[in-house]
């Protein structure tokens, strides 16, 4: 920090909020032609299972603008900021994929492209220095600009990235270089819409959208089709279908942060439900009507409001979205969630654990109620057994950490519902959470859930060992990079562990409400000193 900035201002400055500025990023649509085929194919990589952000999705080479590009020089471009993300987009590919769509690199060698990556790479020379040494140039009429689209604000790094479509020069192949990948391969674009059909694949909706436009194959009207929706122009996407049937609708909310959106999910491709309508603003309530009457303009006939549990973040625009729908839905939910909402929210008819919710379609979509406390008594997740989708509400999201707050939360039963969701997998395809993007990781998900949960009981059962006696004195130990304005959340999370410990006989509470260990040989297990 400078000497002259305030730092009572750079204290209060919400972290969230500031990355939530999309940064300018590019993407390339690699495509090459095949004689006597009308559609091109595409190459697109698999991100890793590690990606704390869309892992497991298919995706396209692309990445952040950085400092050089704008001074890249690019030929016939209509304007500099379009020349700064064409320099982004190529060396991005030439980066991530080897491939370097330059006027001039037909005339290198293997050998010595190789080494034009190596002085990328190894920051030798920045791009546009290499360029100019190689005799390279970059030119804008191998670049067709293809749409600019904002990540949907369910994640704190959002970026509006720019799209351009290249043809992969005839003697240069694509591989995976980077580690943001686990693999790529060349796919015929019908052939990648038919694995997203069969929910085969996962991928963003900018991936979606380029898909389809080039089953239509290559044309004059390529271009034109590509920029034919207002989200291919930087509006935003409010329907993410990332898996057929399972339309994400992520709404504002006065949600727990990072988080600053809750999902509400419109299922179905006859009938449908509308799970979770959580918004308490009106333009968020009147944006999901807007698509449930899309749906129904459509013929999909909405069938039913769900609710996942009872927090106000997921059930606040219940009222409105059923006057929309002139009083006639139902709304249904766990009967412990009914009386939570008892004097709030109308709950209609009661699921249970075990109940098959059938929607007619094309494809019909059955989904399997599982009563899955821990989170809230009254918690519900939703099983689809043909496609492998499972809603997970907030027991699993896609961002943040979930809550386990006595008496409502219960640790115990989180883990019993988390090891419901293991005994799913290897079927489980993909997790729609409360909040955040989609997992398309669900066994590494689960595994690191059920993981991180049981690694916090030890730590808390090893503070009580050594003499920590209160939630205070055990956040003071365990929760040592947690900052002190989150204790007071952190003591709850410590106490809903204390009460399954206290269960389980590791640990008993004293009269005064203190805990000391009853673990005996456990304690020594834990090697306390
Ligand atoms: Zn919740």
């Amino acid at each position: 920090m400078s000497l002259n900035e305030s730092p009572t201002t750079a204290a209060s400055a919400p972290r969230g909020k500031a990355d939530a500025v999309p940064k300018d990023a590019a993407a390339v649509i690699l495509v090459r032609e095949t004689e006597g085929e009308r559609v091109p194919e595409i190459f697109w990589a698999r991100r890793g299972e590690r990606m704390a952000f869309l892992g497991g999705f298919y995706a396209f080479p692309g990445g952040q603008r950085d400092a050089e590009d704008a001074a890249t020089p690019v030929e016939n471009s209509p304007d500099a900021e379009t020349a700064a993300m064409i320099a982004c987009a190529a060396r991005e590919l030439f980066e991530e994929l080897g491939v370097l769509v330059a006027r001039g690199a037909d005339a290198l060698t293997k050998g010595q492209l190789a080494s034009v990556l190596d002085d990328l790479t190894s920051q030798r020379m920045s791009f546009p220095q290499l360029l100019a040494h190689y005799g390279l140039h970059l030119d804008a009429r191998d670049f067709t600009f293809a749409g600019r689209w904002v990540t949907p604000p369910f994640s704190p790094r959002r970026f509006d990235t720019w799209f351009f479509l290249a043809r992969c020069p005839r003697k240069q192949e694509p591989r995976v270089l980077t580690a943001e990948f686990e693999s790529g391969e060349w796919t015929r674009a019908t052939e990648a819409v038919g694995r997203w059909e069969r929910s085969d694949a996962l991928v963003a909706p900018p991936v979606l959208h380029a898909l389809r436009v080039l089953s239509e194959g290559l044309t004059e009207e390529t271009a034109a089709r590509f920029l034919s929706v207002p989200q291919a122009h930087a509006q935003p996407v409010r329907r993410i279908e990332f898996m057929p049937g399972f339309i994400c609708f992520p709404l504002r909310t006065p949600t727990k942060p990072p988080a600053t959106h809750t999902n509400a999910y419109l299922v179905g491709h006859g009938d449908f439900v509308i799970l979770d309508p959580g918004s308490p603003y009106e333009d968020e309530q009147a944006a999901l009507a807007a698509c449930v009457d899309e749906l129904a303009a459509e013929g999909r006939a909405p069938r039913e409001i769900i609710l996942t549990h009872h927090h106000p973040d997921h059930v606040a625009g219940v009222d409105a979205l059923r006057r929309h729908l002139g009083n006639h839905i139902r709304v249904a939910a766990h009967r412990q969630t009914a009386e939570s909402l008892r004097g709030q929210v109308r709950v209609d008819r009661f699921i249970e654990d075990g109940d098959v919710i059938e929607l007619a379609g094309e494809p019909a979509l059955s989904l399997r109620a599982m009563h899955t406390p821990g989170h809230t008594r009254g918690h519900l997740s939703f099983y689809e057994a043909r496609t492998g989708a499972l809603i997970t509400g907030d027991n699993i999201v896609g961002l943040g950490s979930v809550l386990i707050d006595p008496p409502e939360g219960s640790v115990r039963d989180y883990l019993a519902s988390l090891e419901r969701y293991r005994a799913l997998l290897p079927h489980v395809k993909v997790l729609f959470g409360g909040h955040g993007a989609a997992v398309a990781t669900p066994r590494a998900k689960i595994e690191e859930y059920i993981a991180h949960r049981l690694e916090r009981e030890r730590n808390i059962l090893h503070a009580v060992c050594a003499g920590a006696r209160t939630p205070p004195e055990i956040v003071a130990r365990v929760y040592t990079d947690v900052p002190p304005k989150a204790h007071a959340m952190a003591e709850r999370a410590v106490l809903a562990h204390l009460e399954k410990l206290e269960a389980d006989e590791l640990v008993a509470r004293m009269a005064d409400g203190s805990f000391i260990a009853r673990a005996g040989e456990r304690c020594g297990e834990l090697n306390v000193s």
